[in-house]
């Protein structure tokens, strides 16, 4: 595995597979990386000649209030799990060069309407900086193919949205949330939980699967439904974000004619804000 921090560097090496017919996949993460992670590059190393994770922590999508001062970086333990998975280049820019004009007169990709719900109502500016940087990494990678996690639900349909709408010639796959045997949903966050918060953590997907169960089960007064799933976390010592049952195709409040439900969750343990989704079909 090549260890790539100079964007030039990155282009040449780019150049030099352009002869060669090879697929390239692409994988961006921050680093700290889990299981969850790593089955995004097994999921890429399936599908490519060529795979390329990029380590970055992206300042752009952080809200002033949040943790990008203290997010964890692991870049030793990073590199090697990433080369004996077989990775082909792990790009590890620096902020000064990818943001080079500096963050505020940064040209920016922005999302209408996607982005502004949800989690993005709660963090504004926060899929702003997520489209922006995935793409200035795409512009910079140029893969065929890019893999994101499904426990970043409602940023795979963003991304997605703007591969669309900017016509770029990337397929975007989404690869299934890996959890910890107990339910809970693996992400760098986790870390910050203290022993007894780590412990109350699955309860939150606990809930999802009891609200997933119930509309199984035949009920649709998914508002009724919401409230009650936030006063049994309320209860269980969670400081709920948002709990919102959405069509997983639009993201918008399902109608009669949408099958496909995305239950999507995020709440504050301490002072750690988990997220978390389920989705299901429904019959009929
Ligand atoms: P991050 O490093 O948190 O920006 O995540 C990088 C990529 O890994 C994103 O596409 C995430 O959705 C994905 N990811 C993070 N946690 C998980 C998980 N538990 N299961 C599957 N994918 C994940």
């Amino acid at each position: 595995m090549r260890v790539i921090s100079n964007i030039a560097s990155l282009r040449e090496v780019r150049r030099s597979w352009q002869a060669g017919s090879k697929v390239i996949a692409f994988v961006p993460t921050m680093g700290n990386l889990h299981q969850g992670h790593l089955n995004l590059v097994k999921a890429a190393k399936l599908k490519a000649d060529i795979v390329v994770v990029s380590i970055f922590v992206n300042p752009l999508q952080f809200g002033p209030d949040e943790d990008l001062d203290a997010y964890p970086s692991t870049m030793d333990n990073d590199r090697k799990v990433l080369s004996e998975l077989g990775v082909d280049i792990l790009f590890t820019p620096q902020s000064k060069d990818i943001y080079s004009r500096g963050l505020e007169r940064q040209t920016f990709v922005e999302v209408p309407g996607l982005s502004y719900m949800i989690c993005g109502a709660s963090r504004p500016g926060h899929f702003r900086g997520v489209a922006t940087i995935v793409c200035k990494l795409f512009n910079m990678v140029q893969p065929n193919m890019a893999f994101f996690g499904e426990k970043d639900f409602q940023q795979l349909q963003v991304i997605k949205a703007m591969v669309t709408d900017l016509s770029m010639n990337v397929s975007i796959y989404g690869v299934p949330t890996m959890r910890t045997p107990d339910g809970l949903a693996m992400s760098s966050r986790n870390q910050y939980l203290t022993e007894t918060e780590r412990q109350l953590a699955p309860a939150l997907y606990q809930q999802l699967q009891d609200m997933a169960a119930q509309i199984t089960q035949g009920r649709r007064d998914f508002t009724r439904l919401a409230s009650e799933c936030t006063e049994s976390l309320l209860a269980a010592g969670f400081h709920p974000d948002y709990i919102e049952i959405r069509s997983a195709d639009s993201l918008l409040q399902p109608g009669h004619e949408d099958h496909n439900i995305v239950i999507l969750a995020a709440a504050f343990l301490g002072r750690t804000r988990l997220i978390d989704n389920l989705q299901l079909s429904l019959s009929g």
